[in-house]
């Protein structure tokens, strides 16, 4: 089966420390490898992390503070060096054209990489084909800055016992896909009675910002939530101060959104130990966790009815 994990490539907010790293966050999901946020550090992080930077498709900036993009530039180039032969798609704040464009072409370099860019300036949908919808609203942070949302395509699953007691097998169950429905031993059965529907898993990124209802929004039913938490609720006026969440806040978001898992992250530097960020927030939402630099977190197929 294809990767399907969310491995933390750093968790830090404005300042790195020792043991956390500018943020960074890489979603391998089947064939497509997923950056979000790629912080100062990054191109070294996939290193020590195991993780060879062509696996990266799409690449999100929330915003263009420096924390979420100053590892843009050097991915690029990475990418260039290893001469990938797939186009890479890069999503942004479409006001943030200019420091894009800056971190992309900052140094010199051989421009051989296919960068395809989507800078947007309304929120909506940004991507879709057969296997993703890729969603963006903006949060509130005091600057443009986008959150993600991105939902797997809902899928047909044939159910075997069914199909066996019918005597649709061989050939006639690609005609039974393809014309949803067949004709066996003179009686017409339908595709709708021998399979199931699949839902799509929904990942969520909402990282900067303070309370507002798009994080609600695009956190709806997600499988996993990574959220920013800078601060624990004794420095809520700062959090106020600032545009950001507490790990209460985030908590709140998770549970109005009825997600699956929260992991808390962008954590600011005063902050050496992580555990009252759990302790926290699993008063509001019990199923959360912290990000941490090289922490992997299992992003499994799951099968709903
Ligand atoms: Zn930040
Ligand atoms: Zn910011």
């Amino acid at each position: 089966m294809s990767v399907r994990d969310l491995t933390i490539l750093g968790c830090s907010s404005q300042q790195p420390t020792r043991l956390r790293n500018h943020g960074a966050y890489l979603l391998r999901w089947n064939q497509e490898g997923l950056l979000f946020d790629p912080g100062e550090g990054t191109q070294r992080q996939f290193i020590f992390a195991d993780i060879a930077p062509p696996t990266v498709t799409r690449i999100f900036v929330s915003h263009f503070h420096g924390d979420h993009c100053l590892g843009l530039g050097s991915m690029l180039m990475r990418l260039n060096l290893d001469r990938i032969n797939h186009p890479i798609h890069c999503y942004y704040p479409a006001s943030g054209k200019v420091y894009f464009d800056r971190l992309r072409y900052g140094t010199i370099y051989h421009d051989h990489i296919q960068v395809i860019e989507h800078p947007v300036s309304e929120e909506g949908i940004v991507h879709q084909d057969e296997n993703f919808t890729i969603e963006a609203k903006f949060l509130n942070h005091g600057v443009d800055n986008l959150g993600w949302r991105i939902q797997e395509a809902d899928t047909t699953k044939f159910d075997k016992e069914k199909l066996a007691a019918c005597g649709v097998k061989g050939t006639l169950v690609r005609e039974l896909q393809e014309k949803k429905q067949v004709t066996v031993d003179g009686k017409m059965v339908k595709l709708e009675d021998l399979s199931w529907v699949r839902k799509g898993d929904i990942f969520s990124c909402v990282i900067d910002t303070k309370h507002c209802q798009n994080a609600i929004d695009l956190a709806k039913g997600a499988k996993l939530l990574l959220c920013e938490s800078t601060y624990l609720e004794e420095h809520r006026a700062l959090a106020e101060d600032h545009n950001h969440l507490t790990a209460k806040q985030a908590a709140f978001i998770a549970k109005k959104a009825g997600v699956q898992k929260l992991i808390l992250t962008h954590f600011s530097a005063r902050y050496r130990d992580l555990l009252p960020f759990v302790e926290e927030a699993s008063e509001v939402f019990p199923n959360v966790d912290t990000a941490d630099d090289f922490k992997r977190f299992e992003f499994l197929l799951s099968d709903m009815t």
